[in-house]
């Protein structure tokens, strides 16, 4: 087991640790340790919202989560040599639960807090959490699923640099002005009061909280990009952007369906990452990378069966056509998915939390076909202890009742 650079102590808030996260990314962030190209490290994390969710059958933390404060990121870790320009290899040796801690949770967000892809029908807080076994997961809130993890980081990333961090908050401050108002809003802008900087502290952690880029969006950095391929086994090509590259990570996700559709719609956990790092010099240029690219583990969980539902781009509700729109198109796929699951007995919300946490495998499946974009959802059949696929004899309601998890208050 290599040495553990980053504790995560679960028994206290993160902000009492030692060594303290950071939820803002920022180029002066300082690192927390230096690493040579070569070298193998343990990180533990926090679970994205540090602690707020409980292992309890009531909503009300799902609801009253504080938003401004994820994600709870462990790192910087600089690596010794790397420039602006470099690549930052990073090979995700293992990643996996800590034992003190073998449960994970689902949320639905309310609208007023960040919603999720399919708010207009969801809008009301839900939970849904889930056991580990060994390798497989199971959820007295979702009846009748079990299958094994795909476990990865929702969030990995370098720091930025100033330039790319102005660019980003110009362009992202653009939006909102379209709609200052919208709820849930268009992005998030950086919000000094509840930013937490790592080891800079003082004036200096004040100054530049406020201009500090909020962790939600993914960037050209990484950062949030809930890829569930980027799981145990992969390696993966960073940008570097800064002196020292500084490596963050968090947000560990035992499993989560393409998209993470409710929002908080993974399987989130506290974890830990076993990383090597190398550098490929000059590698920004040498193969134009914009954004991170990887290569997917050899060893995810492997399905042989899927139903497949698909989606174009009609709104389900005015009977509007869009032009292409993969959004649209994606939304109507899993509401498709939600509707027949609802006839075996699941709940809407239910059904919803599975799309977000199982497997699934969502697709564009056809973007020129004008005016109908066609997206597929794709979910393992073999995760159900019942049969899912269509016969002649109608569905039977096979679902044991399941606890509907709501705020009670
Ligand atoms: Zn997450």
């Amino acid at each position: 087991m290599p040495k553990t650079a980053f504790k995560a102590d679960l028994s206290r808030a993160p902000e009492q640790a030692k060594i303290k996260t950071h939820n803002r990314w920022h180029p002066d962030i300082p690192m927390v340790e230096m690493f040579r190209p070569g070298d193998e490290f343990r990180v533990e994390c926090f679970d994205w919202t540090g602690g707020q969710i409980t292992n309890n059958d009531s909503a009300n933390d799902v609801r009253d989560v504080d938003l401004t404060r994820v994600h709870y990121l462990s790192g910087p870790f600089g690596v010794e040599g790397a420039e602006p320009g470099d690549i930052l290899v990073v090979d995700l040796l293992d990643v996996g639960a800590l034992p003190e801690s073998p449960w994970g949770f689902t949320g639905i967000f309310a609208r007023e807090n960040g919603g999720g892809f399919l708010v207009d029908h969801f809008p009301k807080a839900r939970k849904a959490i889930w056991d580990f076994h060994g390798i497989y997961c199971t959820s007295r809130h979702v009846p009748n699923v079990r299958w094994a993890g795909i476990i990865h980081p929702g969030l990995i990333g370098t720091l930025p640099s100033r330039e790319l961090l102005e660019r980003c908050n110009k362009r992202e401050a653009e939006l909102i002005a379209t709609d200052p108002n919208r709820v849930p809003p268009l992005a998030v802008p950086p919000y000094a009061d509840t930013a937490l900087m790592g080891q800079m502290t003082d004036k200096k952690a004040q100054d530049a909280a406020k201009e500090a880029w909020r962790t939600v969006p993914p960037r050209e950095h990484g950062g949030n990009c809930d890829i569930k391929n980027l799981s145990r086994g992969s390696r993966v090509y960073f940008p570097v952007y800064v002196k020292g590259a500084g490596l963050s990570m968090g947000d560990i996700h035992w499993s989560q369906g393409d998209g993470e559709i409710t929002f908080c719609g993974a399987i989130e956990m506290a974890g830990f990452l076993d990383i090597g790092i190398d550098l490929i010099k000059d590698g920004v240029n040498k193969y134009g990378l914009v954004n991170p690219i990887f290569q997917p583990s050899p060893i995810e969980p492997h399905f042989s069966e899927y139903l497949v539902f698909e989606g174009i781009s009609v709104d389900e509700k005015s009977g509007k056509q869009f032009y292409l729109d993969a959004h649209v198109a994606y939304r109507r796929a899993c509401l498709n998915a939600i509707e027949y699951l609802k006839k075996f007995g699941y709940s809407g919300e239910q059904a919803y939390v599975l799309l977000g946490t199982a497997p699934v495998e969502g697709r564009i499946s056809g973007i020129v076909d004008i005016p109908n974009a066609c997206c597929t959802l794709a979910i393992p059949t073999e995760i159900f202890d019942f049969d899912i696929r269509p016969n002649a004899s109608g569905p039977t309601r096979s679902v044991t009742a399941g606890v509907d998890v709501v705020a009670t208050s």
